[in-house]
Protein backbone atom coordinates (compact mmCIF):
# COMPACT_ATOMS: atom_id res chain seq x y z
CA UNK A 1 0.00 0.00 0.00
CA UNK A 2 1.56 3.46 -0.72
CA UNK A 3 0.27 6.32 1.11
CA UNK A 4 0.43 9.92 -0.44
CA UNK A 5 0.20 13.10 2.03
CA UNK A 6 0.22 16.23 0.25
CA UNK A 7 1.69 18.90 2.53
CA UNK A 8 4.04 18.43 5.34
CA UNK A 9 3.18 21.03 8.27
CA UNK A 10 1.59 19.31 11.99
CA UNK A 11 -1.53 17.83 9.56
CA UNK A 12 0.52 15.84 7.13
CA UNK A 13 3.88 14.64 9.37
CA UNK A 14 1.47 13.45 12.50
CA UNK A 15 -0.57 11.37 9.58
CA UNK A 16 2.67 9.86 8.10
CA UNK A 17 4.09 9.06 11.67
CA UNK A 18 0.21 6.89 12.85
CA UNK A 19 0.51 5.35 9.57
CA UNK A 20 4.02 4.11 9.98
CA UNK A 21 3.27 3.38 13.55
CA UNK A 22 0.01 1.06 12.17
CA UNK A 23 1.46 -0.18 8.78
CA UNK A 24 5.33 -0.99 9.35
CA UNK A 25 5.40 -2.75 5.78
CA UNK A 26 3.32 0.49 4.08
CA UNK A 27 5.47 3.43 1.18
CA UNK A 28 4.78 6.60 2.80
CA UNK A 29 5.30 9.99 0.58
CA UNK A 30 5.30 13.03 2.32
CA UNK A 31 5.13 16.24 0.01
CA UNK A 32 5.80 19.61 1.40
CA UNK A 33 6.38 22.94 -1.09
CA UNK A 34 8.40 24.83 1.08
CA UNK A 35 11.86 25.97 1.31
CA UNK A 36 12.31 24.74 4.91
CA UNK A 37 11.98 21.09 6.75
CA UNK A 38 8.30 20.14 8.06
CA UNK A 39 8.03 22.92 10.58
CA UNK A 40 5.43 24.66 13.07
CA UNK A 41 3.86 27.78 11.70
CA UNK A 42 2.70 28.64 15.70
CA UNK A 43 6.12 28.26 16.40
CA UNK A 44 6.56 31.76 14.32
CA UNK A 45 6.18 34.50 16.85
CA UNK A 46 8.40 32.69 19.38
CA UNK A 47 11.54 33.23 16.30
CA UNK A 48 10.15 36.91 15.88
CA UNK A 49 10.61 37.49 19.75
CA UNK A 50 14.33 35.90 19.38
CA UNK A 51 13.33 33.47 21.71
CA UNK A 52 14.04 30.53 19.31
CA UNK A 53 16.21 30.21 15.62
CA UNK A 54 14.59 28.63 12.86
CA UNK A 55 15.52 24.86 13.86
CA UNK A 56 13.08 25.73 16.74
CA UNK A 57 10.71 25.56 14.76
CA UNK A 58 10.99 22.36 12.76
CA UNK A 59 8.60 19.91 13.88
CA UNK A 60 10.57 16.89 14.38
CA UNK A 61 14.36 18.51 15.94
CA UNK A 62 16.10 14.99 14.61
CA UNK A 63 17.31 15.43 10.96
CA UNK A 64 17.27 11.90 10.60
CA UNK A 65 13.82 11.63 11.71
CA UNK A 66 11.69 10.81 8.66
CA UNK A 67 14.47 8.81 7.08
CA UNK A 68 14.30 6.62 9.98
CA UNK A 69 10.81 6.32 10.02
CA UNK A 70 10.82 5.21 6.53
CA UNK A 71 8.56 7.99 5.11
CA UNK A 72 10.18 9.65 2.09
CA UNK A 73 10.43 13.32 1.93
CA UNK A 74 9.42 15.00 -1.52
CA UNK A 75 10.02 18.77 -1.92
CA UNK A 76 7.78 20.41 -4.56
CA UNK A 77 4.23 21.55 -5.21
CA UNK A 78 1.59 19.48 -6.31
CA UNK A 79 -0.28 21.00 -9.33
CA UNK A 80 -2.67 18.05 -10.28
CA UNK A 81 -4.51 15.74 -8.80
CA UNK A 82 -6.18 12.87 -10.78
CA UNK A 83 -8.47 11.06 -8.66
CA UNK A 84 -9.26 8.93 -11.30
CA UNK A 85 -5.89 7.31 -12.34
CA UNK A 86 -4.98 7.84 -8.54
CA UNK A 87 -1.82 9.84 -9.60
CA UNK A 88 -0.60 13.39 -8.36
CA UNK A 89 1.78 15.85 -10.18
CA UNK A 90 4.34 18.19 -9.22
CA UNK A 91 4.52 22.06 -10.79
CA UNK A 92 7.36 21.62 -13.22
CA UNK A 93 7.38 17.84 -13.36
CA UNK A 94 4.20 16.49 -15.73
CA UNK A 95 6.36 13.62 -17.51
CA UNK A 96 6.81 12.31 -13.98
CA UNK A 97 3.25 11.29 -12.09
CA UNK A 98 3.27 9.79 -9.01
CA UNK A 99 0.97 7.22 -8.00
CA UNK A 100 -0.80 6.56 -4.97
CA UNK A 101 -3.00 3.69 -3.46
CA UNK A 102 -4.45 6.33 -0.25
CA UNK A 103 -3.78 10.30 -0.64
CA UNK A 104 -4.20 12.36 2.68
CA UNK A 105 -4.77 15.93 1.44
CA UNK A 106 -3.18 18.22 3.88
CA UNK A 107 -2.33 21.47 2.14
CA UNK A 108 -3.08 24.20 5.33
CA UNK A 109 -4.50 27.43 4.44
CA UNK A 110 -3.51 30.20 2.53
CA UNK A 111 -3.37 34.10 3.57
CA UNK A 112 -6.43 35.94 1.99
CA UNK A 113 -5.20 39.06 0.37
CA UNK A 114 -6.79 42.03 0.63
CA UNK A 115 -7.88 44.07 -2.69
CA UNK A 116 -6.10 46.98 -1.82
CA UNK A 117 -4.01 48.99 -3.91
CA UNK A 118 -0.40 48.64 -3.14
CA UNK A 119 -0.51 45.26 -1.28
CA UNK A 120 2.24 43.72 -3.60
CA UNK A 121 5.00 46.47 -2.84
CA UNK A 122 7.81 45.38 -1.11
CA UNK A 123 7.54 45.93 2.91
CA UNK A 124 3.92 44.77 2.86
CA UNK A 125 3.79 41.12 4.09
CA UNK A 126 1.76 38.08 5.25
CA UNK A 127 3.12 36.44 8.07
CA UNK A 128 2.54 32.53 7.37
CA UNK A 129 5.30 31.20 6.26
CA UNK A 130 9.11 30.93 7.62
CA UNK A 131 9.98 33.35 4.50
CA UNK A 132 7.46 35.63 5.43
CA UNK A 133 8.80 35.61 9.51
CA UNK A 134 12.46 36.20 7.90
CA UNK A 135 11.32 39.40 5.78
CA UNK A 136 9.58 40.71 9.15
CA UNK A 137 12.66 40.00 11.23
CA UNK A 138 14.89 41.57 8.89
CA UNK A 139 12.45 45.55 9.38
CA UNK A 140 10.57 44.84 12.46
CA UNK A 141 13.89 46.42 14.95
CA UNK A 142 13.23 48.57 17.74
CA UNK A 143 11.72 51.74 16.72
CA UNK A 144 10.71 50.75 13.17
CA UNK A 145 7.29 51.90 12.25
CA UNK A 146 5.13 48.99 11.93
CA UNK A 147 1.36 48.63 10.62
CA UNK A 148 -0.72 45.55 11.08
CA UNK A 149 -3.65 45.23 8.72
CA UNK A 150 -6.39 42.87 11.54
CA UNK A 151 -6.73 41.71 14.96
CA UNK A 152 -8.36 38.75 14.75
CA UNK A 153 -6.56 35.19 16.09
CA UNK A 154 -3.50 35.30 14.25
CA UNK A 155 -2.61 39.54 14.34
CA UNK A 156 -3.13 39.02 18.02
CA UNK A 157 -0.56 36.52 18.44
CA UNK A 158 1.75 38.10 15.75
CA UNK A 159 1.00 41.41 17.35
CA UNK A 160 2.47 40.10 20.70
CA UNK A 161 5.80 39.27 18.72
CA UNK A 162 6.19 42.99 17.27
CA UNK A 163 5.35 44.64 20.58
CA UNK A 164 8.00 42.62 22.34
CA UNK A 165 10.52 43.70 19.30
CA UNK A 166 9.76 47.43 20.19
CA UNK A 167 8.27 48.99 17.52
CA UNK A 168 6.24 51.43 17.35
CA UNK A 169 2.93 49.63 16.57
CA UNK A 170 -0.23 50.60 14.65
CA UNK A 171 -3.28 48.03 14.81
CA UNK A 172 -5.73 48.80 12.01
CA UNK A 173 -8.85 46.22 12.19
CA UNK A 174 -12.52 47.25 10.19
CA UNK A 175 -14.40 44.69 12.76
CA UNK A 176 -16.27 46.79 15.66
CA UNK A 177 -12.99 45.27 18.05
CA UNK A 178 -10.64 43.21 18.06
CA UNK A 179 -10.84 39.62 17.39
CA UNK A 180 -14.62 40.22 15.98
CA UNK A 181 -14.88 36.69 14.75
CA UNK A 182 -14.11 34.99 17.90
CA UNK A 183 -14.83 37.27 21.18
CA UNK A 184 -17.58 38.97 22.35
CA UNK A 185 -18.11 42.86 22.13
CA UNK A 186 -17.02 43.41 25.62
CA UNK A 187 -13.95 40.87 25.88
CA UNK A 188 -12.81 42.62 22.34
CA UNK A 189 -13.39 46.50 23.85
CA UNK A 190 -11.07 44.60 27.07
CA UNK A 191 -8.61 43.36 25.12
CA UNK A 192 -8.38 46.58 23.04
CA UNK A 193 -7.89 49.00 25.96
CA UNK A 194 -5.67 46.41 27.14
CA UNK A 195 -3.19 46.73 23.93
CA UNK A 196 -3.71 50.74 23.85
CA UNK A 197 -2.56 50.77 27.68
CA UNK A 198 0.74 48.51 26.39
CA UNK A 199 1.50 51.70 24.45
CA UNK A 200 -0.09 49.93 21.18
CA UNK A 201 -1.96 52.55 18.70
CA UNK A 202 -5.30 50.16 17.59
CA UNK A 203 -8.01 51.46 15.04
CA UNK A 204 -11.11 49.57 15.33
CA UNK A 205 -13.97 50.11 12.26
CA UNK A 206 -11.22 51.30 10.19
CA UNK A 207 -10.33 49.99 7.20
CA UNK A 208 -6.63 50.50 4.94
CA UNK A 209 -7.77 51.91 1.81
CA UNK A 210 -4.29 51.87 -0.37
CA UNK A 211 -0.96 51.65 0.26
CA UNK A 212 1.86 53.47 -1.59
CA UNK A 213 5.26 54.18 -1.68
CA UNK A 214 7.00 57.33 0.00
CA UNK A 215 10.53 56.61 -0.66
CA UNK A 216 12.14 53.91 1.37
CA UNK A 217 8.95 54.12 3.52
CA UNK A 218 5.07 53.43 2.89
CA UNK A 219 2.03 55.38 3.12
CA UNK A 220 -1.18 53.44 4.27
CA UNK A 221 -4.46 55.91 3.49
CA UNK A 222 -6.82 55.06 5.92
CA UNK A 223 -10.46 54.95 6.08
CA UNK A 224 -10.95 57.35 9.25
CA UNK A 225 -8.85 60.08 7.38
CA UNK A 226 -5.65 59.61 8.51
CA UNK A 227 -2.55 58.27 6.84
CA UNK A 228 0.77 57.16 8.06
CA UNK A 229 3.85 56.54 7.15
CA UNK A 230 5.71 53.35 8.33
CA UNK A 231 8.35 50.84 7.22
CA UNK A 232 6.45 47.67 7.42
CA UNK A 233 2.99 46.56 6.72
CA UNK A 234 1.79 43.15 8.07
CA UNK A 235 -1.18 41.66 6.65
CA UNK A 236 -3.35 39.63 9.05
CA UNK A 237 -6.88 39.44 6.76
CA UNK A 238 -7.65 35.84 7.44
CA UNK A 239 -6.97 32.35 5.57
CA UNK A 240 -8.72 30.33 3.82
CA UNK A 241 -8.28 27.08 2.95
CA UNK A 242 -5.76 25.97 0.07
CA UNK A 243 -7.53 24.45 -2.28
CA UNK A 244 -7.12 26.52 -5.86
CA UNK A 245 -4.80 23.32 -7.08
CA UNK A 246 -7.54 21.06 -6.71
CA UNK A 247 -10.29 22.53 -8.92
CA UNK A 248 -10.00 19.72 -11.91
CA UNK A 249 -9.79 16.99 -8.94
CA UNK A 250 -13.15 16.01 -8.95
CA UNK A 251 -13.19 16.53 -4.81
CA UNK A 252 -15.97 18.04 -3.89
CA UNK A 253 -15.46 21.44 -2.57
CA UNK A 254 -17.19 24.57 -0.77
CA UNK A 255 -14.89 26.73 1.17
CA UNK A 256 -12.55 23.77 1.87
CA UNK A 257 -12.32 20.08 0.84
CA UNK A 258 -15.63 18.61 2.26
CA UNK A 259 -15.00 15.95 4.63
CA UNK A 260 -16.96 13.32 6.70
CA UNK A 261 -16.54 12.08 10.84
CA UNK A 262 -13.53 9.39 9.22
CA UNK A 263 -12.19 12.68 7.12
CA UNK A 264 -12.66 10.91 3.47
CA UNK A 265 -13.18 13.23 1.03
CA UNK A 266 -15.76 12.68 -1.43
CA UNK A 267 -13.43 10.19 -3.84
CA UNK A 268 -12.89 7.04 -2.48
CA UNK A 269 -9.11 6.39 -0.86
CA UNK A 270 -8.73 10.53 -0.80
CA UNK A 271 -8.74 11.73 2.64
CA UNK A 272 -8.08 15.16 3.92
CA UNK A 273 -7.10 16.92 7.36
CA UNK A 274 -6.32 20.32 8.83
CA UNK A 275 -7.03 23.60 7.74
CA UNK A 276 -7.62 22.82 4.10
CA UNK A 277 -10.66 20.90 5.36
CA UNK A 278 -14.10 21.87 5.47
CA UNK A 279 -15.45 19.61 8.78
CA UNK A 280 -18.40 19.26 10.54
CA UNK A 281 -18.78 21.56 13.96
CA UNK A 282 -19.52 19.93 16.93
CA UNK A 283 -21.91 22.60 17.88
CA UNK A 284 -24.42 22.61 15.00
CA UNK A 285 -23.66 19.92 12.57
CA UNK A 286 -23.24 22.26 10.31
CA UNK A 287 -20.04 22.78 7.81
CA UNK A 288 -17.05 24.66 9.35
CA UNK A 289 -13.48 26.07 8.48
CA UNK A 290 -11.54 25.21 11.90
CA UNK A 291 -8.10 26.62 11.23
CA UNK A 292 -6.07 25.75 14.27
CA UNK A 293 -3.81 23.83 14.87
CA UNK A 294 -5.26 20.80 17.91
CA UNK A 295 -7.67 20.39 14.95
CA UNK A 296 -5.44 19.80 12.29
CA UNK A 297 -3.28 17.46 14.65
CA UNK A 298 -6.55 15.84 15.90
CA UNK A 299 -8.10 15.33 11.78
CA UNK A 300 -4.80 13.56 10.82
CA UNK A 301 -4.99 11.25 13.56
CA UNK A 302 -8.39 10.03 12.69
CA UNK A 303 -7.61 10.12 9.06
CA UNK A 304 -4.45 7.91 9.22
CA UNK A 305 -6.21 5.29 11.19
CA UNK A 306 -8.42 5.11 8.38
CA UNK A 307 -6.14 5.49 5.68
CA UNK A 308 -4.66 1.90 7.70
CA UNK A 309 -8.13 -0.02 7.62
CA UNK A 310 -8.72 1.22 11.22
CA UNK A 311 -12.26 3.15 12.15
CA UNK A 312 -11.95 6.45 13.75
CA UNK A 313 -14.95 8.99 13.57
CA UNK A 314 -14.39 12.58 14.71
CA UNK A 315 -17.53 14.09 16.99
CA UNK A 316 -17.26 17.07 15.27
CA UNK A 317 -14.82 20.33 15.52
CA UNK A 318 -15.45 22.08 18.73
CA UNK A 319 -14.07 25.83 18.31
CA UNK A 320 -12.02 26.61 21.20
CA UNK A 321 -9.99 29.75 20.88
CA UNK A 322 -7.23 30.19 23.67
CA UNK A 323 -5.27 33.96 23.19
CA UNK A 324 -2.54 35.44 24.91
CA UNK A 325 -2.14 38.84 23.95
CA UNK A 326 0.65 40.66 25.63
CA UNK A 327 -0.28 38.62 28.77
CA UNK A 328 -4.37 38.82 29.26
CA UNK A 329 -5.27 35.71 28.59
CA UNK A 330 -9.04 35.22 27.00
CA UNK A 331 -10.89 32.31 25.20
CA UNK A 332 -13.92 31.30 23.79
CA UNK A 333 -15.73 28.27 22.85
CA UNK A 334 -18.23 26.70 21.37
CA UNK A 335 -20.86 28.52 20.51
CA UNK A 336 -19.79 31.90 22.36
CA UNK A 337 -22.34 34.18 20.54
CA UNK A 338 -25.53 32.22 21.62
CA UNK A 339 -27.78 30.51 19.86
CA UNK A 340 -31.76 31.30 18.69
CA UNK A 341 -33.93 30.68 21.69
CA UNK A 342 -31.17 30.35 24.03
CA UNK A 343 -29.96 32.41 27.19
CA UNK A 344 -26.72 33.97 28.43
CA UNK A 345 -25.36 35.87 31.64
CA UNK A 346 -22.37 37.87 31.38
CA UNK A 347 -19.83 39.12 34.43
CA UNK A 348 -17.78 42.01 34.15
CA UNK A 349 -15.14 43.19 36.13
CA UNK A 350 -13.33 45.81 34.32
CA UNK A 351 -10.85 46.99 37.59
CA UNK A 352 -9.55 43.41 38.03
CA UNK A 353 -10.08 43.06 33.99
CA UNK A 354 -11.92 39.54 34.30
CA UNK A 355 -15.12 38.32 32.11
CA UNK A 356 -17.16 35.73 32.21
CA UNK A 357 -20.31 35.21 29.61
CA UNK A 358 -22.37 31.93 29.69
CA UNK A 359 -24.60 30.82 27.05
CA UNK A 360 -27.10 28.53 27.22
CA UNK A 361 -29.39 26.26 25.44
CA UNK A 362 -32.03 24.77 27.54
CA UNK A 363 -30.08 23.50 30.51
CA UNK A 364 -27.10 22.76 28.86
CA UNK A 365 -24.13 25.20 28.18
CA UNK A 366 -23.43 25.47 24.12
CA UNK A 367 -20.80 28.19 24.60
CA UNK A 368 -18.56 30.96 27.19
CA UNK A 369 -16.47 34.03 26.51
CA UNK A 370 -13.61 34.62 28.99
CA UNK A 371 -10.77 37.36 29.88
CA UNK A 372 -8.68 37.12 32.28
CA UNK A 373 -9.65 33.72 33.67
CA UNK A 374 -7.59 30.49 33.31
CA UNK A 375 -8.44 28.49 35.76
CA UNK A 376 -11.98 27.48 34.33
CA UNK A 377 -10.64 26.69 30.69
CA UNK A 378 -11.08 22.50 31.16
CA UNK A 379 -14.25 22.84 33.27
CA UNK A 380 -16.26 25.13 30.44
CA UNK A 381 -14.81 22.66 27.75
CA UNK A 382 -16.27 19.94 29.61
CA UNK A 383 -19.00 21.14 30.37
CA UNK A 384 -19.85 22.30 26.53
CA UNK A 385 -18.19 19.13 24.93
CA UNK A 386 -19.93 16.64 27.13
CA UNK A 387 -23.37 18.32 26.20
CA UNK A 388 -24.04 18.02 30.12
CA UNK A 389 -27.44 18.65 31.40
CA UNK A 390 -27.15 21.56 34.25
CA UNK A 391 -30.63 20.92 35.65
CA UNK A 392 -30.66 23.24 38.84
CA UNK A 393 -27.28 23.79 38.35
CA UNK A 394 -28.48 26.28 35.49
CA UNK A 395 -29.91 28.38 37.85
CA UNK A 396 -27.03 28.91 39.97
CA UNK A 397 -25.18 29.50 37.68
CA UNK A 398 -27.51 32.56 36.00
CA UNK A 399 -26.56 33.90 38.94
CA UNK A 400 -23.12 32.86 39.86
CA UNK A 401 -21.50 32.04 36.39
CA UNK A 402 -17.95 31.96 38.22
CA UNK A 403 -19.91 28.29 40.21
CA UNK A 404 -18.43 26.71 36.99
CA UNK A 405 -16.04 24.15 38.40
CA UNK A 406 -18.80 23.81 41.01
CA UNK A 407 -21.24 22.57 38.69
CA UNK A 408 -19.03 20.63 36.77
CA UNK A 409 -18.27 18.31 39.52
CA UNK A 410 -21.56 18.37 40.65
CA UNK A 411 -23.21 17.50 36.86
CA UNK A 412 -20.35 16.86 34.97
CA UNK A 413 -18.60 14.26 37.08
CA UNK A 414 -21.79 12.54 37.64
CA UNK A 415 -22.93 12.05 34.25
CA UNK A 416 -20.06 10.61 33.18
CA UNK A 417 -19.78 7.99 35.86
CA UNK A 418 -23.32 7.24 35.34
CA UNK A 419 -21.91 6.91 31.05
CA UNK A 420 -19.43 4.53 32.40
C1 LIG B 1 1.93 33.13 13.16
C2 LIG B 1 0.97 32.01 13.40
C3 LIG B 1 0.61 31.66 14.68
C4 LIG B 1 -0.31 30.64 14.93
N1 LIG B 1 -0.65 30.35 16.20
C5 LIG B 1 -1.55 29.38 16.45
C6 LIG B 1 -1.92 29.06 17.79
O1 LIG B 1 -1.47 29.68 18.75
N2 LIG B 1 -2.82 28.06 17.98
C7 LIG B 1 -3.35 27.34 16.93
O2 LIG B 1 -4.13 26.43 17.16
N3 LIG B 1 -3.01 27.63 15.66
C8 LIG B 1 -2.12 28.63 15.39
N4 LIG B 1 -1.78 28.92 14.10
C9 LIG B 1 -2.46 28.16 13.01
C10 LIG B 1 -1.76 26.82 12.80
O3 LIG B 1 -0.43 27.06 12.47
C11 LIG B 1 -2.48 26.04 11.70
O4 LIG B 1 -3.80 25.76 12.12
C12 LIG B 1 -1.74 24.73 11.40
O5 LIG B 1 -0.46 25.01 10.87
C13 LIG B 1 -2.53 23.87 10.42
O6 LIG B 1 -1.77 22.74 10.09
P1 LIG B 1 -1.90 22.05 8.65
O7 LIG B 1 -0.94 20.92 8.67
O8 LIG B 1 -3.31 21.80 8.34
O9 LIG B 1 -1.43 23.17 7.61
P2 LIG B 1 -0.04 23.94 7.45
O10 LIG B 1 0.69 24.07 8.72
O11 LIG B 1 -0.37 25.19 6.69
O12 LIG B 1 0.81 22.97 6.51
C14 LIG B 1 0.49 22.75 5.17
C15 LIG B 1 1.76 22.43 4.42
O13 LIG B 1 1.42 22.04 3.09
C16 LIG B 1 2.32 22.63 2.17
N5 LIG B 1 1.64 22.74 0.90
C17 LIG B 1 0.63 23.58 0.58
N6 LIG B 1 0.24 23.39 -0.69
C18 LIG B 1 1.01 22.41 -1.18
C19 LIG B 1 1.08 21.78 -2.46
N7 LIG B 1 0.27 22.12 -3.47
N8 LIG B 1 2.02 20.82 -2.64
C20 LIG B 1 2.85 20.46 -1.62
N9 LIG B 1 2.81 21.04 -0.39
C21 LIG B 1 1.90 21.99 -0.18
C22 LIG B 1 2.61 23.99 2.84
O14 LIG B 1 3.77 24.55 2.34
C23 LIG B 1 2.69 23.62 4.31
O15 LIG B 1 3.98 23.26 4.66
C24 LIG B 1 -0.85 29.91 13.83
C25 LIG B 1 -0.47 30.24 12.52
C26 LIG B 1 0.44 31.28 12.30
C27 LIG B 1 0.84 31.64 10.90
Amino acid sequence: MKHVIVGNGPAGVIAAEIIRGRAPQDEIVLIGSENAPPYSRMAIPYLLMGNIQEPGTYLRKDPNHFQQLKIEQLHGKVSVIDSKSKKIVLEGQSEKPISFDRLLIASGSVPIQPPIPGMNLPGVHPCWTLEDARAIARVAKPGARVLQMGAGFIGCIILEALASQQVELTVVEMGDRMVPRMMTAVAGGMIKQWVQDKGVRVFTDTKVEAITQAGSALNVQLSNGKSLEVDLVISATGVRPNIDYLNTSGLQIDRGVLVNERMQTSVKDIYAAGDVTESIDFSTGTRIVNAIQPNAAEQARIAAINMTGGDAQTLGALQINVLDTLGLISSSFGLWSGAPGGDHVEVIDPIARKYLRLEFLGDVLIGATCVGLTEHIGVLRGLIQGKVALGSWKRVLMHHPIKAMEAYLARGQAQSTWMN
